[in-house]
């Protein structure tokens, strides 16, 4: 009953989404069936899309929506997109995970995740041979590759608050791995573990966290990504539970979700 609701719901929500769109057969095949978004939509096209359904993009004042404008259309043109088990690429997909890039790099200069060009989207839930289960996204780094079942996706990004966000916890992943990876002290992500350490032990230790979801607890690689959901998804009630780790995230990502209105995002640094 609820998995049935949860698809009707999604399925408002992508209709929704693909007809005020407007974008229809923008794609094209590059290679091994992966596709890419050609011709490139009109600057007025994006705007108006993530006006209308990208939540962080209708917060920002008019400098930084030109700003995310550049950097959008310049990170679609890096990437590549492939539909498995018969889904077909929407260009609306390549548009939401472009997006979502944009807003978690949005902060730092070296925002394409340059690593990361390919997009594997599953119509459901997808068997990994690596956790030897089925999983709703993966992030490989051998391969450059994020896979993500789209229902899913989508449903992390239908409810902006609700800190589970899909594409918002893939991209932190292999935001980690391409961007702070081996220079954690050059980008201050040393800083962060320090700071985040003693939580994920005492949620270990305790079972649970009064903020942050359970799954967390997993490993440091998961709490970091699950952290990044939490900043973006509920940036105030982060702020007040977790005052340090809120200040050593905006420190890293060198922006504040809560004050996205102001002329720039970044902090000083
Ligand atoms: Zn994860």
């Amino acid at each position: 009953m609820e998995v049935i609701f949860l698809f009707a719901l999604v399925a408002l929500v992508v209709r929704a989404i693909y007809v005020s769109g407007g974008f229809k057969k923008a794609t094209e095949e590059v290679e091994d069936g992966f596709v890419q978004f050609i011709p490139q939509p009109t600057t007025e096209q994006v705007d108006k899309f993530l006006s209308e359904h990208f939540p962080f993009y209708k917060q920002l004042g008019p400098h930084n929506r030109q700003r995310f404008l550049v950097r959008i259309r310049a990170v679609l043109k890096e990437k590549y997109f492939l539909g498995k088990e018969g889904l077909q690429v929407h260009p609306v997909m390549m548009l939401l995970i472009c997006a979502t890039l944009v807003q978690i790099t949005f902060g730092l200069k070296d925002y394409q995740l340059p690593h990361f060009t390919r997009f594997v989207i599953f119509p459901d839930v997808f068997y990994s041979r690596l956790f030897d289960r089925n999983v709703k996204g993966i992030t490989v780094y051998h391969s450059g590759m994020i896979a993500i079942s789209w229902p899913h996706a989508l449903d992390g990004h239908k409810v902006a608050d609700d800190k589970v966000n899909l594409l918002i916890h893939e991209l932190a992943h292999a935001l980690y791995l391409d961007y702070f990876g081996n220079r954690t002290e050059r980008f201050g992500f040393a800083g962060w573990k320090d700071k985040a350490l003693p939580i994920f032990e005492s949620m270990n230790a305790i079972g649970n966290h009064p903020f942050l979801r359970d799954y967390a607890a997993s490993n440091m690689d998961e709490f970091w990504a699950v952290c990044v959901e939490h900043f973006f998804e509920a940036p105030e009630a982060f702020y007040t539970q977790l005052p340090e780790l809120y200040e050593s995230m905006r420190s890293i990502l060198r922006l504040d979700p809560r004050r996205l209105n102001a002329r720039k995002v970044e902090v000083p640094h």
